[in-house]
């Protein structure tokens, strides 16, 4: 099993292009026109979104047992 991770926005490098959305194989992610969302719920830890940002805004933190 891969590490579980959250997947963390920079806010200041994002510029909501939705190319991150578009990539998730589980739509953990909805960008809109003022607004990245994640939800951990539907994330796999898969690190597809993090490779796909063409600006490096998305990073991976794991994942404690607590959360
Ligand atoms: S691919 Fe990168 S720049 Fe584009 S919406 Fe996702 S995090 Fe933002
Ligand atoms: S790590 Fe994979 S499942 Fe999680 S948000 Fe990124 S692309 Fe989607």
């Amino acid at each position: 099993m891969p590490e579980k991770i959250k997947v963390v926005v920079n806010e200041d490098r994002c510029y909501l292009c939705g190319g991150c959305a578009g990539v998730c194989p589980t739509l953990a992610i909805k960008v809109g026109s003022s607004r990245w969302e994640f939800f951990q719920d539907k994330c796999i830890s898969c690190r597809i979104c993090i490779n796909a940002c063409p600006v490096g805004a998305l990073t991976a933190e794991p994942l404690g047992v607590s959360e």
